[in-house]
């Protein structure tokens, strides 16, 4: 075998364990990350991705009729655009995450433009009146080494998830095998994932009333990001 094929063999492991680093919900290199918490209580936290955008209302009003409190992790160049709905997940009493300012794939990023992703996202958090801790996800739920690390020096949290039923092509069209399956998936401390503003997400919205009242009816309790981490600490 000549060197350049085996130089290549070589590589293909790391590249595996680099792909698989960069997409772990469970594993990062520095800092705290955590994809559910480990608890006896009938614990769930409900989390909310990207937007906002005009559907944002009627996921407030569902939350709202069903008493629910969930953490919203909106892409803050949107946030920027309509400053007025992320005043109105705050009102509601709901926890606030940063996502970065552009959702862009920040696995490859130098510091000073994970800096930039994050530090203008939290000001704008901050000036919709959020008080509370905020804490990181990733968009795509992607990173390496420089975004962890900032996350660390910054003290700040990564979050992740242990349930997401959008990625799943036997259930995403159908919101009642969305539900369900959240439902069967969910355990004491999980942190659900769903988008159910995003364009294409039709039945995440459409399951999100389903969800939270089949989960209800197991006997769980809906605290956001947060309040569950506090559970664990
Ligand atoms: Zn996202």
């Amino acid at each position: 075998m000549n060197k350049i094929l085996i130089s290549f063999l070589l590589l293909i492991p790391v590249a595996i364990g680099v792909y698989k680093l960069n997409r772990s919900t469970t594993f990062q290199l520095f800092g705290e990350i955590h994809a559910r918490i480990d608890t006896h209580q009938k614990v769930v936290a409900l989390t909310l991705d990207d937007g906002p955008n005009e559907k944002l209302d009627t996921v407030l009003s569902i939350l709202k009729s069903q008493q629910v409190k969930a953490t919203f992790f909106p892409i803050g160049n949107l946030m920027e655009k309509r400053l007025m709905d992320i005043t109105k997940i705050v009102n509601d009493g709901h926890e606030l995450g940063n996502h970065s300012y552009t959702h862009r794939k920040l696995s490859f990023k130098t510091y000073n433009t994970i800096r930039e992703e994050i530090e203008p996202t939290d000001q704008l958090i901050r000036k919709a009146g959020y008080t509370g801790a905020i804490h990181f996800r990733p968009p795509y739920g992607m990173k390496l080494f420089m975004l962890p690390l900032y996350l660390q020096q910054s003290n700040r949290k990564t979050i992740t998830w242990d349930v997401c039923p959008e990625g799943n092509p036997d259930i995403n069209s159908n919101p009642d095998k969305m539900a369900a399956f959240v439902i069967d998936k969910t355990k004491n401390g999980s942190i659900i994932l769903l988008h159910p503003t995003n364009d294409g997400y039709e039945s995440s919205l459409k399951a999100l009333e389903p969800i939270i009242l089949g989960l209800k009816k197991k006997g769980f309790a809906f605290l956001t990001v947060s309040q569950l981490l506090a559970l664990q600490n």
